[in-house]
């Protein structure tokens, strides 16, 4: 039985699993699953609720700010996220370290990776 002894080193590993998604993939998928939301100013925030009507979706972060997002790929904020691209991290919002290691270990390509339009029983990964 192969299984367990796998699941032993996993979950002893420090760094996060690299996770692939594909570059067309969704906003509010993604931002459903990453919970992060970069700022005009660069400030990356934690999201703390998604409300979503239709191709918009109101947004919460844990500081208390709310705004409303159109579900584009193209928009600044999808291509940031892509890119990872941020000057800061929101100290109000204190994203812990786990989910920005989680964040930099993933990666965008174009033919390769989860779309996330498929909802597997994922929790938590
Ligand atoms: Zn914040």
């Amino acid at each position: 039985m192969p299984g367990w002894d796998y699941a032993a080193v996993n979950k002893k590993t420090k760094t996060p699993r690299k996770r692939f998604y594909r570059k067309r993939v969704e906003l509010f998928l993604l931002i459903d699953k990453i919970k992060l939301w970069p700022s005009r100013k660069g400030v990356l925030h934690g999201i703390r609720a998604i409300e979503k009507t239709g191709r918009q979706a109101r947004i919460t972060t844990h500081c208390n700010r709310t705004f409303v997002v159109n579900d584009s790929r193209n928009s600044r904020a999808a291509r940031w996220l892509r890119n990872k691209w941020f000057k800061s991290v929101c100290g109000a919002c204190r994203v812990p370290e786990w989910k920005l290691e989680k964040y930099s270990a993933t990666m965008f390509r174009r033919h390769h990776g989860s779309t996330l339009a498929e909802r597997k029983d994922e929790n938590g990964g």
